[in-house]
């Protein structure tokens, strides 16, 4: 039996004559960038989120890029990150001239907030939080530390579409919360796509002039800005998808609610679980020994069924951030992480038989 890392067409084909009917109504309108489909999606995606304001974007990493830019995070300022994120959310910050200064990770892969207050500066101007494969970081706690010390804070929930932890919603507590629509991500497009959701009036719009060649009248620039717009059939599709979306998400749940339940290996570390967190399962990582970790992927290559790693090089020892001048050793826990994590299949459409089979699999592993 095979099992794919993820296979995107059954979510297409879980909702595909609304899609259809959708794409015939757009292409028909021959209205294809920033009309209808987009205000109509920001509206709605701000209402899921519990926030005021969205404006839609290009892709996850513009949606940062944007959002840092709007709070004039520049050059000669830094931003707390954790180390362990993925690299578009320190991309987003470099992008802008800051400095990213990393954090360990916790047990459960996300920040940890015991470790963020003594890296604050008089440079530092905001926190970037990184909900980690589903699994939300401990926002109270942050929100309350960005409070005392006056610094932004920023979610990137790329992973996090629909999260919650102790009734908290991701991104509902941000000062800007970035979203990829990337077509893996929980809540994917058919193409890149990506938002900002905040509450500031003001910002919304300094976000949408940035998106549009820094101009809110036609041929009329204030600043400086790109192109970055989501367009028309990403948002229409968006739209469908976000009307699935509960539905979507309950059925990653029932596959990890599977994995957790099922798998019982000595050899497979299974993620932890946060007391009141709802996580949405973007992956489902595990652990095992370093040592061990390539013969696993083989064994389980062997058995027909495909792994990946999120992510094998962390970022400050990515040939990309060099010129940060760290070296192995800088971050032991975050490079521990990188040697040890495995992420197993977990998408939409799976069947029982291959939920099972990965189960099945996975407890059959000898460690030889
Ligand atoms: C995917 C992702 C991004 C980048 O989003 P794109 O839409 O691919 O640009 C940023 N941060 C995290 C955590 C992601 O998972």
């Amino acid at each position: 039996m095979k099992v794919s890392f993820n296979v995107l067409d059954r979510q297409y084909l879980k909702y595909k004559d609304e899609y259809l009917v959708k794409v015939a109504e757009i292409l028909e309108r021959g209205h294809y960038v920033l009309g209808n489909e987009v205000r109509l999606f920001e509206e709605e995606y701000a209402q899921y989120v519990g926030a005021q304001y969205c404006v839609g974007v290009a892709s996850g990493l513009d949606a940062l890029i944007l959002s840092m830019r709007a709070l004039d995070i520049k050059n000669g300022d830094e931003v707390i990150v954790q180390g362990n994120a993925y690299i578009a959310s320190i991309m987003g910050i470099t992008m802008n001239g800051a400095t990213p200064v990393l954090v360990e990770p916790d047990n459960c892969y996300n920040i940890d907030v015991e470790k963020i207050e003594e890296k604050i500066t008089e440079k530092t101007k905001a926190i970037l939080v990184v909900h980690l494969y589903g699994q939300m970081a401990n926002v109270l706690k942050i929100r309350e530390i960005c409070d005392r010390y006056e610094l932004y804070m920023i979610e990137d929930c790329a992973q996090a579409h629909g999260s919650k932890r102790c009734e908290i919603r991701a991104g509902e507590l941000a000062d800007m919360a970035c979203w990829s629509f990337y077509p893996s991500k929980n809540l994917g497009a058919f193409g890149d796509g990506g938002a900002v959701t905040l509450n500031n009036e003001e910002m919304s719009k300094a976000i949408k002039t940035l998106r549009n060649y820094g101009s809110d009248k036609r041929y009329h620039n204030k600043v400086v800005g790109y192109n970055s717009r989501l367009d028309e059939l990403q948002a229409g599709l968006l739209r469908v998808k976000l009307s699935h979306l509960e539905e979507l998400l309950d059925e990653r749940k029932y596959i990890a609610r599977c994995y957790l339940d099922g798998i019982e290996n000595k050899y497979v570390e299974l993620p932890c679980m946060i007391h009141q967190s709802n996580p949405v399962w973007h992956l489902f990582v595990v652990q095992v020994e370093s040592s061990r970790r390539m013969q696993f992927i083989e064994y389980l290559e062997q058995n027909g069924i495909q792994s990946l790693i999120h992510y094998p090089v962390p970022p400050h020892l990515s040939e990309a951030y060099s010129y940060l001048g760290y070296k192995a050793g800088d971050f032991p826990i975050t490079e521990r992480l990188s040697q040890r994590v495995i992420s197993l299949p977990i998408y939409i459409g799976m069947t029982e038989t291959e939920i099972k089979y990965v189960i099945d699999t996975v407890n059959g592993y000898a460690g030889e």
